[in-house]
């Protein structure tokens, strides 16, 4: 069995997905939920790129010690020496560097010769090295590099003390057989690699197979993958974690291993849907809503005699419980906290009496209040916790072919402030009466609502994406009323535009 290292990039290159922006603490608690899944390194940002990132890396690295934390850090030295900072307090700390290596990068964007290149590669290993010991380097978009070029960047870096060379596919153009081929002339040409050094591949989704030339690369001699939870990621997204770790779970022909805990998948998936506000196609591998949902009448007959007829993976083996507890409304405080420590969630007193006073308040409409139900109260609760602005009170009015008029209170810090809104449809006139409330110029460019579980009691969960200054912001909010959860989402995402 060989032993593969999950290097989780949810944190740095899922967070470059147009409208994400996760705050320190959200960044906070999706490593604690990655160290839950055993996930052996997580890339937790990019600290020279922002304050707010710096302080999220420096925040897991003194709060999570079982992963190695490494931080992403461009061949600059005040990059270098920023991105030593922000990790320098982690118990396994690591600095990830990079260096274009492609000629079509090299001549159009960088502007500097091979020499200038090969002395940059030697700067920035050195420069990390002086810092800690394990340092991770990439020669970015490598598949699209002059092949002895790649050797000499990678034989340098090594030189240099790198103990990681990972091979970034950055523009997702390799098919599993190219990719392939190239990782096993990567080690005929440096024989530790895979071995003394680790051998890294970081694949993107463009052309649809990252996960594919991923696990191409673990059978030719790597033994690092990067990816991240749901496969998000640039543009098309990266290998999906959930992917890679249930091939190798699936496939003991592969001779794979991990360290992933698989029944924590499917809450890591639900937990990054909520914070990045980036929704799962139903019919995605592994986390999608229809994974496991067999509808034809035939694969319907199999399932029920024997679920190996039509199932390959069985769903508690991704987390997805069957005899699932139920909650309802002569559930006590007692039972409530009973059923959270069973789902491993702890809340500071405050936040439980606020999670079971909606609790209470959801269980007099609903009649089961299922798993989904406390996830989405509990993540509500501790979202609005550490907001700043709060949805006070929101009255909507009109009747079909009226223009909806809309009052909104909103509160910041505190403060309260009122407004009032026309619009051409509810959700219009929300947003328009929280612009005025906040004296700001927010407009949706996408809206989605999805329900939180089945039937029509169920909670709505809604997702929106707002333009503010030429930016996009996402939010999120959930209610058991639509309009309400809209104005939470819509909330959610101009204040963080505001912050
Ligand atoms: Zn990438």
């Amino acid at each position: 069995m060989k032993r593969v290292q999950i290097f989780d990039t949810t944190l740095r290159d899922g967070e470059q997905s147009p409208g994400i922006s996760l705050t320190p603490k959200n960044k906070l608690e999706i490593a604690r939920q990655l160290d839950r899944l055993g996930v052996d390194v997580i890339e937790t940002g990019f600290p020279i790129s922002s304050s707010g990132d710096f302080e999220a890396v420096s925040l897991i690295a003194s709060k999570v010690s079982r992963p190695v934390i490494c931080a992403l850090s461009r061949a600059k030295e005040e990059d270098i020496d920023v991105a030593w900072q922000a990790i320098k307090e982690a118990a396994n700390p690591r600095i990830h560097t990079f260096v274009m290596a492609s000629d079509i990068q090299i001549k159009k964007q960088l502007n500097k010769s091979y020499a200038e290149v090969l002395e940059m590669v030697s700067m920035a290993v050195s420069r990390a090295k002086r810092h800690v010991w394990d340092v991770e380097f990439s020669p970015m978009d490598a598949t699209r590099a002059n092949f002895d070029f790649l050797l000499e960047m990678i034989g340098l870096a090594i030189k240099n003390g790198a103990t990681v060379i990972n091979i970034p596919d950055t523009v997702g153009i390799s098919t599993p057989d190219s990719f392939g081929q190239l990782i096993k002339y990567l080690v005929e040409a440096f024989p530790w690699l895979g071995d003394k050094v680790t051998l890294s591949v970081h694949c993107h989704n463009d052309l649809g197979m990252a996960t594919a030339n991923a696990l191409v690369a673990l059978q030719n001699g790597a033994n690092q993958v990067e990816c991240t939870i749901n496969g998000l990621g640039e543009r098309a997204g990266n290998t999906a974690l959930e992917e890679i770790a249930m091939i190798i779970d699936t496939l003991p022909d592969l001779a794979l291993e991990t360290n992933v805990k698989t029944p924590e998948i499917s809450k890591t998936s639900r937990l990054i849907t909520n914070l990045t506000g980036y929704s799962v196609q139903h019919n995605k591998a592994i986390v999608g809503r229809n994974a496991f949902a067999h509808s034809s009448g035939i694969h319907q007959d199999g399932v029920l005699k024997s679920s190996d007829t039509y199932e390959i993976i069985k769903p508690e083996r991704i987390g997805l419980k069957t005899n699932k507890l139920v909650l309802g409304k002569t559930s006590g405080k007692h039972a409530f906290k009973e059923y959270l420590s069973e789902l491993e969630i702890s809340l500071p007193e405050e936040y439980f009496k606020e999670a079971f006073r909606r609790f209470k308040k959801l269980a007099d409409k609903k009649a089961e209040i299922t798993e989904a139900d406390v996830e989405a109260i509990v993540n509500e609760v501790c979202l609005s916790g550490e907001e700043v602005y709060h949805l006070v009170d929101l009255s909507v009015c009109g009747k079909d072919g009226d223009m909806p008029i809309v009052n909104v209170v909103v509160s910041k810090n505190g403060e309260k402030k009122k407004a009032s809104a026309e619009g051409k449809g509810h959700v219009s006139a929300i947003a328009a009466a929280i612009n005025n409330a906040l004296q700001i110029n927010g407009q949706i460019t996408d809206y989605e609502v999805k329900s939180i579980t089945e039937g029509s009691d169920s909670q709505a969960y809604v997702i929106c994406k707002v333009l503010v200054n030429e930016k996009t912001y996402t939010g999120s909010g959930s209610d058991e009323d639509v309009l309400k959860a809209s104005a939470i989402a819509y909330l959610r995402a101009v204040s963080r535009a505001l912050a």
